[in-house]
């Protein structure tokens, strides 16, 4: 009897696969195999780091209607690594394979405006906020929302695409420079701290939840997470909120896959929802070394089918992004940072990459410090911080 189209299962052996190239393809890809597997990525760039560990690189366009025709007959279910990827492209896809996330979940997610406005239909609160689609919208922006930050309604990452705007002069110069782009102006709101989310629907809508994590931003960039985050026993319900707030989000979207909510905690205790990445996030990465399932293995068993596997951390960790400013000596000359004194700290795993270029600002890795307490992977995680010229 043939199972619905909904619930039947991929095995391994067979082909999954992937749009988008970069570091979250590439840990898919791994996790993929690890399950046996075989992964096809849909990426335009070569070398990319998706690319060199997939079976197969089908090097063109995201909206390449041949290759997404080819992705497709060979893949029975694809996923996606970025939320820009355009939304067409994924109902081209669900012509012939499972596509997880679906198009209308991506497509409300990309559009910070659509995005906003689904999490407040969800019942969870977000920052003040006003869409600004032209100058007028500006100038009748309510006073509450300076100082505030005028972010692109899409394509923005790793605090790309956002300006810190004190009044609205200023916010009518930034508008300008995003050259007649959809905006959000959201206010700027005082954080305490932020946590994420990080969550996987099965096709069966069954779910499983990580552990929070805390999560320092440098510059707009995620810079450490740390598990067990370290909670206040005050701020033990506001954990159970964000994560109630997730469900019903990955719910409401009829998610299938890995999901991460962003949160903000303000100083006055309220908990704010920021974003939703539709993939596998960085906030995550730490579930490779110190779960007993990673958030892409999550992945790769959602969108096959498979049950989910459990969450459970097995010790504490704290994960240090390296951005490619490490590669940077004091005379600003490239050089290999020094990865034997990384790896002679016996409890931290390395993950790079395989960017062929360093640049600051742009991620090339992550190290995963374990401990069996957070004081003990914090205090090992300091030596590898040293070691590497991050600061902790
Ligand atoms: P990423 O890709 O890292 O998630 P992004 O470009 O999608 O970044 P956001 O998540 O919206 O951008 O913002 C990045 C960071 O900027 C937040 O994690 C937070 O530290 C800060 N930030 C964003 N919006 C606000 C706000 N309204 N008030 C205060 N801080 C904010
Ligand atoms: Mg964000």
């Amino acid at each position: 009897m043939n199972q619905p189209a909904s619930s039947y299962s991929i095995a391994p052996g067979d082909w999954l696969g992937i749009v988008g190239g970069g570091q979250l393809g590439r840990m898919f890809c791994h996790a993929a195999q690890s399950l046996g597997y075989k992964v096809a990525v849909l990426e335009p760039a070569a070398p990319c780091p998706a690319g060199v560990a997939a079976d197969l690189h089908i090097r063109a366009d995201y909206d390449d209607v041949q290759a997404l025709d080819r992705l497709s007959a060979l893949c029975r279910a694809v996923t996606t690594e970025f939320e820009n990827v355009p939304a067409q492209s994924l109902e081209r896809l669900a012509q012939n394979s499972r596509v997880c996330p679906a198009a209308d979940a991506v497509a409300i997610v990309q559009d910070r405006i659509r995005e906003k406005a689904f999490i407040h239909s969800m019942g969870v609160p977000v920052a003040p906020h006003a869409p600004i689609l032209a100058a007028d919208d500006l100038a009748a922006a309510p006073e509450t929302l300076f100082p505030g930050i005028l972010k692109a309604a899409r394509l923005g990452y790793d605090g790309k695409g956002q300006v810190r705007v004190g009044t609205r002069e200023e916010a009518l110069q930034a508008f300008a420079g995003f050259k007649g782009a959809a905006c959000v102006l959201e206010a700027l709101m005082p954080l305490d701290f932020e946590i994420s989310i990080v969550m996987a629907r099965g096709l069966d809508g069954k779910t499983v939840v990580y552990a929070p994590a805390t999560n320092e931003h440098r510059d707009g960039i995620l810079a450490v997470s740390a598990v067990p985050a370290q909670v206040a026993a005050e701020h033990q319900p506001l954990y159970e909120q964000a994560t109630n707030a997730a469900l019903r989000i990955a719910e409401g979207l009829d998610y299938c896959g890995v999901l991460c909510v962003e949160f903000f905690v303000l100083r006055d205790g309220r908990l704010l929802a920021n974003e939703i990445a539709p993939r596998p996030h960085n906030s995550g990465h730490y579930t490779m070394n110190a779960c007993v399932s990673s958030q892409f293995e999550q992945q790769a068993r959602a969108m096959a089918g498979l049950p989910l596997g459990a969450t459970d951390n097995l010790c504490a960790c704290v994960m240090l992004n390296v951005l490619g400013d490490v590669w940077f000596d004091a005379a600003d000359a490239l050089c290999e940072p020094d990865w034997p004194a990384v790896l002679a700290e016996p409890a931290a795993k390395l993950h790079l990459y395989g960017k062929v270029e360093a640049r600051r600002g742009r991620k090339m890795g992550h190290v995963n410090v374990l401990g069996a307490s957070l004081d003990e992977a914090r205090e090992a995680a300091a030596r590898v911080a040293a070691t590497l010229g991050i600061r902790f």
